[in-house]
């Protein structure tokens, strides 16, 4: 199978052409590969033919009838923009892979567009390998996401607080429709468009039955996106801007501009240099995906024709689905299966705890299965020692443990599949990358080798284990737009 031989197809453009307008690259003067991934090419049975890297530059279309720009809207902290839309991004088309599904290919950072604004098209180097390190970490760490195959060098210096070198980044992903992509039609009082893009949600996941019931699509979108919320908080992801136009139909985690992950337990944070006030922080994800799961309503209501009063009593149902699907994540990540009363409490004493004593959020999860049998010093001393309080939540929790009535090997397991021993850490992502615009890409693919079996451990991978010095955290700062 051949890039250019395939038949391209874009569905989208084909059956819903109200969403975008054809458009092509423009072409960078010096393409060199920085990464393939050859693992997910062979997945999806996608060969690295000579013109691959003409096509990831975007010097060449693997088919003239396929790319386009994608029209969307979005809510960007609250504030509705009407007209966003791809900006420096390029549908290159679909790709049918062996099991029949489809995948889009979008390139970023590829060249003006007809949404470009003031921005001039492109993307760095830093920030393209940092959603290409990013987004594979998770996947790995098992949550749905869009995924990087490609980034190419393209000779050309960027602009942005300094001068930076530029990249073009190729991204596959199960379908790049938002709830911006809605919100545009919606703004422009198309119901019948907005109906369409649902039904192409619908085929893309598979969801022959009820592909035209707006009220059931909207509850399985919200059933999806509260289970891609606890995920993220299980993990300690700080996504960093969760505007309606970075927030995937298809359920994946996109965008991963400001985007960070918790070092210490402090449920506040938040490092993206543009969210003064916090909208973003950590704690904020479930009530702000809530807020972003209203304006999905709004925009279906036009499509339905219907007022916002039976919408608004499905988004009743948010707190429960989320607590659920939280609930779930956090007893697995103590090893627990059964659903028992009280253990709620116990999670939020341990959360409590780890608040209290400024723990390393993944450390003091992976190492908590040391304690289960009997107090690992190793533990405590992320608490600073012997604490009674620690002691006494220890045996709470061992003794819940007994309830499940399974063996200490199956509680170890449970808690080892679901607590990652590394995560992509900032500080060491920021140095992988600071060394990689220089030239020196080994650490980062080393780094990027240590993220993709997150839960074994792997001594060699050690090195990426250690959290940063408390004063990196409390400086450390992401942006947007880079
Ligand atoms: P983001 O913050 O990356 O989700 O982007 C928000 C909007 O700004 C989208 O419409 C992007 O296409 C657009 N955008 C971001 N960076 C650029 C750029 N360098 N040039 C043109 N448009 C951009
Ligand atoms: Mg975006």
């Amino acid at each position: 199978m051949q890039w250019s031989a395939m038949a391209w197809e874009c569905s989208l453009l084909s059956d819903v052409p109200e969403a975008g307008l054809r458009w092509q690259p423009e072409a960078v003067p010096a393409p060199e590969w920085v990464a393939f991934h050859a693992a997910l090419a062979d997945e999806l049975g996608v060969e690295q033919i000579p013109e691959a890297l003409s096509i990831c530059a975007g010097n060449q279309l693997p088919s003239l009838d396929t790319a386009m720009v994608h029209l969307y809207a979005g809510h960007q902290f609250g504030h509705f923009n009407p007209s966003l839309g791809d900006g420096r991004a390029l549908l290159l088309g679909e790709w049918v892979d062996g099991q029949g599904r489809r995948w889009d290919f979008q390139l970023k950072g590829s060249g003006r567009t007809p949404c470009s604004r003031q921005g001039d098209g492109r993307a760095t180097l830093r920030s393209m390998l940092r959603e290409y390190l990013i987004s594979h970490a998770m996947h790995a760490l098992g949550i749905p996401t869009t995924r990087a195959l490609a980034v190419v060098g393209t000779g050309m210096q960027v602009q942005r607080d300094r001068t930076e070198p530029g990249a073009v980044l190729l991204r596959l992903s199960r379908g790049l429709l938002r709830i911006g992509s809605l919100e545009y039609q919606a703004a422009r009082s198309r119901p019948a468009v907005v109906q369409k893009l649902m039904r192409y949600v619908a085929a893309r996941r598979g969801w022959i039955e009820g592909a035209d019931d707006l009220s059931a699509l909207f509850m399985r979108l919200m059933h999806e996106q509260a289970t891609r919320v606890a995920q993220w908080m299980a993990v300690g992801f700080i996504h960093g801007v969760l505007n309606t136009d970075n927030i995937s139909l298809m359920g994946e985690t996109m965008d991963y501009g400001p985007c960070a992950f918790l070092e210490h337990y402090d449920p506040s944070s938040v490092f993206s240099s543009i969210d003064r006030a916090g909208r973003y922080a950590y704690d904020q994800q479930p009530a702000v995906m809530a807020w972003n799961m209203g304006c999905l309503a709004r925009a279906l209501a036009v499509a339905a024709g219907t007022t916002m009063e039976p919408w608004q009593e499905m988004m009743s149902a948010w707190m429960p689905i989320y607590q659920d699907a939280r609930l779930g994540c956090m007893r697995s990540k103590l090893g627990l299966s059964k659903s028992l009363d009280g253990d709620e409490r116990l999670i939020e004493d341990y959360l409590l705890l780890m608040q209290q004593y400024k723990v390393d959020w993944t450390l003091g999860w992976r190492q908590l299965a040391e304690s289960l049998s009997e107090n690992s010093m190793a533990h405590a001393r992320l608490f600073g020692g012997k604490v009674v309080e620690l002691e006494q939540w220890l045996e709470r929790w061992r003794q819940r443990c007994l309830a499940e009535q399974v063996s200490e090997q199956t509680i170890l397991q449970t808690m080892q599949q679901h607590n990652p021993a590394r995560i992509p850490r900032n500080h060491h992502v920021e140095q992988v990358l600071t060394l990689a615009e220089k030239g020196e890409d080994g650490p980062f693919f080393r780094l990027f080798h240590a993220l993709t079996n997150p839960y074994t451990e792997d001594a060699v991978a050690a090195e990426w284990q250690q959290p940063a010095d408390r004063s990196f955290t409390e400086e450390y700062r992401t942006f947007c737009g880079t």
